[in-house]
C-alpha cells in the first residue's frame, strides 16, 4: 500500500499516519519530521531547512526532493509507505512521479484531508508532540491523560517552534499558493481521494480506511 497524505498544516496528516502505521506496519515518511530531526542533530541540512521552517515557508525543492529520493529507495519502503507532507509543490510532484517510476511503484491513493483555515489555527497552536516517540496530542481535542506527558511512553510533550500563530498564518499562505493546486494534479491521475477532516479522529480514520480499501 503506497499512500500519499495531503492537506493543510494541522489537517491531521500525522495523526492519521500514526494509525495507519500501527495497522499496516509500513514506514511513515514525513518530510517535516525528517527536517526536524536534522535541525535537532545540527546537520548542514538542518541548518539550511531551519531558516525556511522558522519563517513558515517551504524548504527549497532541490533539497526536499533529494532527501525523499534517498529515503524511498531504502528497502523498508518496497512493500509500502505513507508519505506525509510531500509533495508540496508542482516541481516536487513531477519529481515524485519520476522517483516512483524508477522504483516501479504505483500510488494506491492520494488522500486529501480537508479542513477550513478557521479551524487550522487552533489545531496547530494547540498541538503538542512527544519528545521521545513523536506521538501527537492536542491540548483540547486530543489531550494526554496526564498534562504534558505522553500516554504511550511517558515522554515529555513539547510545542514545535513553528506552531505559533504568526507562523501558522504564513504556512497556510504557502499551502494555498503552492500545495493546494496539487489537488488538480492528482485528480487528473485518477488516484485522488477526498476525506472530510472536520470529524473526530476515529471517524476520519474509518472514512480513510473505507476509501483506500476500494
Ligand atoms: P504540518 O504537519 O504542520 O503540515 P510539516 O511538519 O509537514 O508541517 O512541515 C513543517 C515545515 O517543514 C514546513 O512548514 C516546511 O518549512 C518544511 N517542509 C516539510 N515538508 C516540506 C516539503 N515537502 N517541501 C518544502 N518544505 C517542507
Ligand atoms: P498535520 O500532520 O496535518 O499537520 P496533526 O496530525 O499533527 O496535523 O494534527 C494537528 C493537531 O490537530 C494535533 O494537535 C492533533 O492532535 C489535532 N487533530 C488531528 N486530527 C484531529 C481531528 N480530526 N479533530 C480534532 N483535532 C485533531
Ligand atoms: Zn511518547
Amino acid at each position: 500500500m503506497y499512500i500519499l497524505l495531503m492537506g493543510p498544516p494541522g489537517a491531521g496528516k500525522g495523526t492519521q499516519a500514526e494509525k495507519l502505521v500501527a495497522e499496516f506496519q509500513i514506514p511513515h515518511i514525513s518530510t517535516g519530521d525528517m527536517f526536524r530531526a536534522a535541525v535537532k542533530n545540527g546537520t548542514e541540512l538542518g541548518k539550511e531547512a531551519k531558516k525556511y521552517m522558522d519563517a513558515g515557508g517551504l524548504v527549497p525543492d532541490a533539497v526536499t526532493i533529494g532527501i525523499v529520493r534517498e529515503r524511498l529507495a531504502q528497502a523498508d519502503c518496497s512493500k509500502g509507505f505513507i508519505l506525509d507532507g510531500f509533495p508540496r509543490t508542482e516541481e516536487q510532484a513531477v519529481a515524485l512521479d519520476g522517483i516512483l517510476q524508477d522504483l516501479d511503484i504505483k500510488l494506491t491513493g492520494v488522500v486529501n484531508i480537508g479542513v477550513p483555515d478557521s479551524e487550522l489555527v487552533s489545531r496547530v497552536t494547540g498541538r503538542r508532540i512527544c519528545k521521545v516517540c513523536g506521538a501527537t496530542y492536542h491540548i483540547v481535542y486530543n489531550p494526554s491523560k496526564v498534562e504534558g506527558i505522553c500516554d504511550k511512553c511517558g515522554g515529555v510533550l513539547y510545542q514545535r517552534d513553528d506552531d505559533k500563530e504568526e507562523t501558522v498564518k504564513k504556512r497556510l499562505e504557502a499551502y494555498h499558493d503552492q500545495t493546494a493546486p496539487l489537488i488538480d494534479y492528482y485528480k487528473k491521475q485518477g488516484v485522488f481521494i477526498d476525506i472530510a477532516g472536520m470529524q473526530d479522529i476515529n471517524k476520519v480514520y474509518s472514512d480513510l480506511l473505507a476509501a483506500i480499501k476500494k
